[in-house]
């Protein structure tokens, strides 16, 4: 029994599909979205802003305390802002998405990001969906609904170069596919989080499904749930 919104974790490598699968069903289902990759991104972006290395944890943990972040649907996209600034294309550079993977593997950017991923949650309406790659295993273990998206590497790698090139950014098949295999690496090896799928969730393999049956596979799910959840109080 409790009062607080519906969770949902959505869990999974890089090109997985999560961001775009979250933002739609964010959309029909009225709920927030936290886009925890974007929160680490900015930590990464303002240790660049810094002049900080990516593993200076005194430098980060000072950071930590400066982080102001917020998400706003805008359309579409779902941008985020640092401190009152729109920095959703600036977090998506190749410099920052390594970064990202660096801080996210110092053990005091994880627990000093933990209470921000849950508070920016629970501040929601009637509920919120989580992507990132431990929520379901740490952020929320506890999550009304917890999904972990798959596909194979090749299809990852070309769904996010896809994804660059309509969004302007330059970039390579290779070159997005070695980012790609250096950050799963870093991301599963990792002692602290690594990316798993918890026991719990309900596993997706995207690889050779269409978005919308994804889409669909997912809120089928979710809807079940809601409706076997006890009423708040
Ligand atoms: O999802 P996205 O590619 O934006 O995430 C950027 C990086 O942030 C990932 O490579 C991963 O290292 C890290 N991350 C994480 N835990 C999360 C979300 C992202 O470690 N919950």
């Amino acid at each position: 029994m409790s009062g607080r919104p519906f969770i949902v974790a959505i869990d999974g490598p890089a090109g997985a599909g999560k961001s775009t699968v979250s933002k739609i069903l964010a959309r029909r289902l009225g709920f927030a979205l936290v886009d925890t990759g974007a929160i680490y991104r900015c930590v990464a972006l303002m240790a660049r802003r810094e002049g900080l290395a990516f593993n200076d944890d005194a430098g980060l943990e000072a950071l930590l305390a400066r982080v102001r972040i917020h998400f706003q649907v805008q359309g579409e996209d779902n941008h985020v802002f640092l401190g009152g600034q729109d920095v959703s294309g600036e977090i998506r550079t190749p410099d920052v998405s390594m970064g990202a993977s660096q801080v996210s593997s110092r053990p005091v950017v994880r627990a000093g990001l933990l209470q921000l991923q849950r508070r920016l949650a629970l501040e929601a309406q009637s509920g919120a969906i989580l992507e990132g790659r431990d929520i379901g295993t740490v952020v929320f273990p506890d999550a009304d609904a917890k999904f972990f998206l798959e596909a194979n590497p090749d299809v990852r790698a070309r769904r996010r170069f896809e994804e660059l090139f309509e969004k302007g950014v330059e970039s390579s098949l290779e070159d997005v596919l070695s980012d790609q295999t250096r950050r799963d690496a870093a991301d599963t090896a990792r002692t602290v989080a690594p990316l798993k799928a918890a026991d719990d969730a309900v596993r997706v393999d995207s690889s050779a499904l269409p978005l919308s049956e994804v889409v669909q596979t997912l809120e089928e799910e979710i809807r079940r749930r809601m409706g076997s959840r006890a009423p708040a109080r």
